[in-house]
Parts: structure tokens; sequence; C-alpha cells
């Protein structure tokens, strides 16, 4: 029996792309100068500029090693203490265990992680895990891991982009687009007329053909989404995402309850399969959008596609196409029909030139088919891997 002989997670470069993009960008990207809407937005110094408070920790690579000398190679977020929780806790105790018990592993990290909350920045260690497993998984069968969890279910994805430079959306031949709000409570009367204006300017540039949507990212609460919910209804949005914070359960109840015509989606920032059991069992979301590098890997994200499955519920990964990892997922899961990717970079620059790996798909005409090379087909070396390393 293959085992796991090693297991090592690092700091890699947070900017990792296929290439250097040669074509110029033509102005700068939106997220360098636009206001969003946050959790940290009543609190002045952090109001125009998210990062401001954000973390600055590099992403985290993490390798695993078999005892036949087969690798697979995963990603998450959040740096050292993510580091810390691979290298000094879950990566020493899966030494030994068989290579392609994905269940099992997976059962086994959340378990060992429960002391401490296999939610949160464990759910980052253990999706990096998770999916180095399941790209060693894919290798050591000579399969993508797309087919080895039943895909294909469809001949392409559609996927939406997100992001505010929508006419360079259009121009990419997206049919979706998804707009991040400027403004929440501490904006007042004058932040409900800007985000009105800025939706309604971009319903005006799209025509009523392409689907749009808004992500309030955790910044309001059950009052301003009703509120903004109402004003934005002549535009037709496709759904409302995010609007409050992930943990205030009873506060997504109310929310349901009160805007029953709006459909409502979120789930980036619940990390277990309970939390979906829970949202489903109350129908508290009408999407479900969890991201495969933090809520448990593709193990986890599988689980919670079930949990929606059976409750009628369309799981739509947070920055799916983003991943390779999340192509896989998108290509081969049925009650996932759309793929998001987060377009932070430039207008102008081609998507294919900014891949976080160079086996990748990158998104054209609106579409995607992952690779079917094996595993996740990331298409780098050990070498190459190396080099991410900071
Ligand atoms: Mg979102």
């Amino acid at each position: 029996m293959i085992t796991i002989s090693s297991v090592q997670a690092f700091a890699i470069r947070s900017d990792l792309t296929g290439g250097t993009p040669v074509t110029p960008p033509r102005r700068p990207a939106w997220g360098a100068s636009a206001e969003v809407a946050s959790p940290m937005s009543r609190y002045p110094r952090f109001k125009l500029d998210r990062a401001a408070w954000r973390p600055k920790m590099p992403a985290v690579g993490c390798l695993v090693t078999a005892s036949d000398g087969t690798w697979g190679f995963g990603v998450s977020r959040y740096g050292a203490p993510v580091i810390d929780l691979v290298n000094q806790h879950l990566g020493p105790l899966l030494v030994g265990e068989p290579a392609m018990a994905t269940e099992r592993l997976w059962d086994m990290m959340t378990r060992m992680a429960s002391p401490y909350g296999a939610a949160g920045l464990a759910g980052y260690a253990i999706s990096a895990l998770d999916l180095a497993l399941w790209d060693l998984k894919g290798k050591l069968l000579g399969q993508p891991v797309w087919s080895l969890i039943g895909g294909p279910s469809r001949p392409h994805i559609d996927v939406y982009a997100t992001g505010n430079d929508t006419d360079w959306h259009m121009e990419l031949g997206f049919r979706a687009t998804k707009l991040a709000c400027p403004h929440g409570p501490a904006s007042g009367l004058a932040g409900l007329d800007a985000n009105e204006d800025l939706v309604g300017r971009t319903r005006a540039l799209i025509g009523p053909d392409i689907e749009l949507m808004l992500d309030c990212w955790m910044a309001f609460d059950v009052e301003y989404a009703v509120r903004l919910a109402e004003r934005l209804r002549p535009y037709r949005l496709r759904w409302m995402e995010d609007c409050l914070i992930p943990d205030d359960l009873d506060g997504h109840a109310t929310l349901r309850a009160r805007l029953p015509w709006m459909a409502l989606a979120t789930g980036e920032h619940w990390y277990v399969p309970q939390n979906f059991a829970h949202a489903a069992a109350h129908r508290l979301a009408d999407i479900f959008q969890p991201d495969i590098g933090w809520a448990g890997g593709l193990t986890g994200c599988l689980r919670i596609a079930a949990i929606a499955d059976a409750a009628g519920i369309p799981v739509m990964l947070h920055a799916g196409m983003n991943t390779p990892y999340g192509q896989h997922f998108a290509y081969a899961v049925p009650g996932s029909p759309w793929g998001e990717y987060f377009l932070g970079t430039a207008p102008g620059v081609p998507l294919d030139e900014v891949k976080l790996f160079p086996g990748m798909a990158a998104p054209a005409d609106g579409r995607l088919i992952p690779s079917d090379a094996p595993g996740f087909g990331l298409g780098v070396s050990l070498d190459d891997i190396a080099a991410m390393r900071v």
C-alpha cells in the first residue's frame, strides 16, 4: 500500500502566475482605488481601503509526498498560523497513513482539529492538505481529479466575472457579472444613493440580457440589507451576497424572512459542513458559496455539495475558477451551475497571462473546460514549486 511519507507546508508568493503578463494594462484595476463596504467600514481609518486592515500574510503551499515518490500540491492562505497547523500538528500525524484514503484522512484532520475548532484558520490548513492529497491521488491513478469524483457533468463550465471593471467583463464575453458594493450603513443615505447609482449605471451598461449580482462582503445589518434590496429591485439582481456577518445565523434567518423575493447567496466564510447543514435545513440561503481552499478542500466541498443537493440548493464555489481545484469541482458536480472568476487584474491584460498555475485553464468567452492532465493538472515541477517559495 502506498502511504504518506512526508507533509510540508511553506510560504509561497501570493501573486503566482503562469508567466509574467506581456500585455500592458489599459488602466489600473478597479480594486486599486474603489471603496468596498466591509465589516470594518464603521471605523473611519479603515473605511476607504479594506487592504488597510486585512492581514499581510503570504499564501501557503502544501506538498504531500507518497512512499513511491509521487507528490501532490495544494494551496491556501494566511501564512505562519496555517503553516504551523500543518507542520506542527496535522501533517506529522498523517505520515504512514494510506495516501489514497482521502475520506479517512479528512475525517482524521477535522477530528484532530476539534479541540481548537476545524473552522477558521484550521479550515485553511485542512484544505491545503486535502487538495494536495487529491492532486496526489489523481497522479497515482493517472486521471484528472474531475474524473475521479464522477465528472464531467457538463460540456463546459459557465463562468461569471466578479469585480467592478464591468466594461472589461463584457468585452471578455462574460454573460454574468458581480459588483462589489461600495457602501454600507456607515455611509448613510448618501451611500444608499451611491450604491443605487452604481447598480443602475451597470444595468444600463450591460443591458437586460446579462445577469447582475451584488456582493455585500459582510458589511450590512438586516435593516440595511432590506432597505438596499428594495431600492435595487428595478435592476433585477440575480442575487445579493454575504450581506451579514457570517456567524450571525439568526440574522440570516431574519433576513431570509424579510426578503422573500430576493435570492440570497452566502457561505464563503463558513468552513465546515455543519454550517451548511444548518443553513440547508433552515433554508437560510438560496446559493451556497464555499471556498475550496478554505472549507476543508475538495473533500469538504463535496460533503457540502451533497448537503446542498439534498436541499435543492446550488453550490457555486467562491472564486472557484481562479484555481484548478475549483475548476475540477465545478466540472464534476451536477449541482454547481456556474463558476466564479474574480478579476483583480487590470483591464487589457488577457486572462491567460495571469493564471495561478501554468497548467490550468483560463476563462474564454465566459466559459472554461479544466485540464485533463492527471491530478489537478497544475503543470508545475518540484523545481517550479521551490521557486514559488518566499
Ligand atoms: Mg463573495
